[in-house]
This record gives C-alpha cells, sequence and structure tokens, in this order.
C-alpha cells in the first residue's frame, strides 16, 4: 500500500506554491520531483566521499569507486541484469540510445535496416537518421492505430534479410500504451534480430527484468525514476557489447596507449570516457532503492487507479479528446478540448497552481498522425493525488468556461 502522507513530506517541493496555489504537479513523464534522500546522498558524498575515480590509490578515491560500482551492482539488480559489467553509465536514454547508434552502427552497412515504431520519442528516431546520413542505414518504422496500439501484423511483415535491429519504446510517452515488448522481442528473435527498448516510462513505472523480457538493449534516465539528471542507463547483453567498438575516447576507456596503438578496456569502461558521474549513479542507486521500498507493484497499481480516475473526470468535460486508449497504459494522459489552443490551456492551467506539458513532447510523428501541432498531457506518479486530478479536471472546466 502506498501512504501517500507520509510520501508527499518526502518531497519538499510538493508543499512549495506557485501564484500562491498549491503547485500541483502533474509533469511527471517529464521528470520526477527528488526525495529528501537522493538529494542529501548528493550532498554526503560531495562533502565526506568525493574524490575522482579508478585511478586513485588514496582513500577518498577507493571510496568514491566502490560507491560508483556498487551503484552499477545496484542498477543491474534493479532490472535483473545477469552482471554489473553489462550496465554502462550514460547521461541518460538519449545518450544511451545514440551510443547503440553510433557503436553498433559500425557494424551495419548500406542498405540494412532498423525498424522503430512511430510513436518513439525523438531520441528513438534522430540518432537512427543520423546514422542513415553517415552510412545508409534504412529506418522502417511500425504504424499505430488511432487507438494508440502497434500495428504488429505490419511489424511482422518488416522484418526482411536486412533487417539488423529493432529499437521500440516500452511505453509511449504520449499516448500511455505499454507496448507488447516481450512479444515483439520474441518475433524479432525469430529473425535473428537483437532489440533495443527505450523504457525511460517504464522503469519509473512498474518492474522491468531484462532477462524476462529477453531484450538486448535497454536504456532508461536516472531523472524520471526520482534520481538526479545527468545520469542514465544503458544495459546491454554481454556479447553484443563485446563485439561493438568504443563510441568515444579518452580516459577510463582505455587498456594502454600509444601513439601506434591503443588497446581498450574490458566492458563496461570501454564505453565510459572520461570521468563519470559518479556521483550522480551514487544518487541514482539511491532512488532506486527508494523506489523498490515502496515496491514497484505498489507503485503500478495506485499509478493505474489513480490513471483510471483521471481518465473518468476528463472524459466527463465537454469536448475534452483523450489520444490513444490501449488497454494496457501508463500514468499518461495527452487530451486536447475543443479548438483551445494546447499552449493556452497550458498556460491558463499553469496560473491555477496546475503543471502540465504542452506542446509535440518530442514526438512529431504522433502529433502529425492526429493532425494537430500539439497536446496537452498530465502525467502521474505515485505521490499524485485523487484531489489532484479533481483540481486538473475542475480546471480544464474553468479554462474552457472562458473560451
Ligand atoms: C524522456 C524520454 C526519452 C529521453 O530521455 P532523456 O532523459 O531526455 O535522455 C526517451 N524516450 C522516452 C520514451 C522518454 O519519455
Amino acid at each position: 500500500m502506498i501512504d501517500i502522507s507520509k510520501i508527499r513530506t518526502q518531497f519538499p517541493i510538493l508543499s512549495t506554491e506557485v501564484y500562491s496555489r498549491p503547485l500541483v504537479y502533474l509533469d511527471n513523464a517529464a521528470t520526477t520531483q527528488k526525495p529528501r534522500c537522493v538529494v542529501e546522498a548528493e550532498r554526503e558524498q560531495y562533502y565526506t566521499a568525493n574524490a575522482n575515480v579508478h585511478r586513485g590509490v588514496h582513500y577518498l578515491s577507493q571510496q568514491a569507486t566502490d560507491l560508483l560500482e556498487q551503484a552499477r551492482s545496484r542498477v543491474a539488480s534493479f532490472i535483473n541484469a545477469p552482471s554489473p559489467q553489462e550496465i554502462i553509465f550514460t547521461r541518460g536514454t538519449t545518450e544511451a540510445i545514440n551510443l547503440v547508434a553510433s557503436s553498433y552502427g559500425q557494424l551495419l552497412r548500406e542498405g540494412d535496416e532498423v525498424i522503430v515504431s512511430e510513436m518513439e520519442h525523438h531520441s528513438n528516431i534522430v540518432p537512427w537518421q543520423l546514422l542513415r546520413d553517415r552510412c545508409g542505414v534504412q529506418l522502417r518504422v511500425i504504424p499505430f492505430g488511432d487507438d494508440g496500439t502497434l500495428d504488429l501484423d505490419a511489424y511482422e511483415a518488416l522484418f526482411g534479410d536486412r533487417t539488423r535491429l529493432v529499437s521500440i519504446t516500452h511505453v509511449s510517452n504520449v499516448l500511455g500504451t505499454v507496448n507488447p515488448v516481450e512479444d515483439m522481442i520474441r518475433l524479432a528473435h525469430g529473425h535473428g534480430v537483437p532489440v533495443l527498448v527505450d523504457a525511460a516510462q517504464s522503469v519509473p513505472h512498474m518492474s522491468v527484468d531484462v532477462q524476462k523480457l529477453d531484450c538486448d538493449f535497454l536504456a532508461f534516465s536516472g531523472h524520471k525514476v526520482y534520481g538526479p539528471t545527468g545520469i542514465g542507463v544503458l544495459y546491454g547483453r554481454r556479447s553484443l557489447l563485446e563485439q561493438m567498438p568504443p563510441w568515444q575516447g579518452g580516459g577510463e576507456m582505455i587498456s594502454t596507449v600509444s601513439f601506434d596503438r591503443t588497446t581498450f578496456e574490458d566492458i563496461p569502461y570501454k564505453f565510459e570516457a572520461g570521468t563519470p558521474n559518479y556521483v550522480g549513479a551514487h544518487a541514482l542507486a539511491v532512488a532506486l532503492d527508494y523506489v523498490e521500498e515502496i515496491g514497484l507493484d505498489n507503485i503500478a497499481d495506485y499509478e493505474r487507479q489513480l490513471t483510471l480516475y483521471a481518465i473518468e473526470r476528463l472524459s466527463a468535460v465537454p469536448d475534452l479528446r483523450i489520444f490513444g486508449n490501449a488497454a494496457e497504459r501508463g500514468a499518461v494522459i495527452s487530451f486536447l478540448v475543443g479548438n483551445i489552443h494546447h499552449l493556452d490551456m497550458g498556460t491558463l492551467l499553469d496560473r491555477l497552481g496546475l503543471a502540465v506539458r504542452t506542446g509535440h513532447h518530442c514526438a512529431q510523428p504522433i502529433m502529425t498522425h492526429f493532425g494537430v501541432e500539439g497536446m496537452i498531457r498530465a502525467s502521474f506518479s505515485f505521490y499524485n493525488t485523487e484531489a489532484e486530478i479533481d483540481t486538473l479536471a475542475e480546471g480544464i472546466q474553468r479554462v474552457r468556461k472562458m473560451f
């Protein structure tokens, strides 16, 4: 069970006000707020255990290195990766996908194909387009229907003898759709094709197990799972990571360097050039402990109820159109009301203390699909309440009457 009042006291920002109104933070798909323990963990490390990692014999350096490697193990256990060596720290989901596109991309040839979907975040589209421009790899796109679910027959039909990778989102950051990635991975593996899962919107909200999914890569961002900004994770299957060349060069990732020849470290260090965000990694581990203490199944249950309640309240608003109604959905609702511009709605809701997101949500192909320029998005966390959803529904009604 979720003890909501206790949880809310752990997030100082939730008791702040905007425009003299209590903040109602419903932009959790963009970033989550931080519990005290995460902020304190960063502060504590800077005050007592800060030194560059992996290079020092001195006490502090060893301490910082231990914290970083413990964080790696913590991340591995959180997503049930077979080994911490398969966990690479990045700046976030975007950098994790760029790493795969750059490095795994070097194993691809002109005419090879990468399958993505029509509902991807730009960070799972543009890196593949850059690869296309560099070496002629082709992008194939799985379409979705107006209900916000992927067309799985079309997906199957996209496979050919040049298909080299599938890269798909687990949960859509706009439509809320939870894609059947386990089935999609099985199908891809049947064709001998590895799969990258963009788990930015799933890891914070449900239990994610890379061995159960049997995915080959999985990416997520610390800041969306109550951790700090500037730290993220790429999980990669060992056999693939070992074949892949480094994507950035520098310190930390080498074994020996001479002007004739440089040899590289083993995984994961081969992919971590330069001083890593070791403080962020440690604080991310603390965030994962925090989330696990609440319990991912508790979180998923609570957020499911909250989302159903929100759908019910919002559906009662005349002229309100929700985009995407997949049976399996996450804690995200995107909508428009009549002809009211999304920016006007967002701006007026903001005046009522309601933080929602407006615009294309880094997923312009979804906007194109529905023939709209932007949407309003409310996205929930376990610290949100039904009372806050009431405030949202009443706020939308108020704005609607102004037009
Ligand atoms: C937020 C998000 C990303 C990008 O994450 P960054 O933290 O900005 O790198 C990618 N995919 C999805 C589905 C997202 O929601």
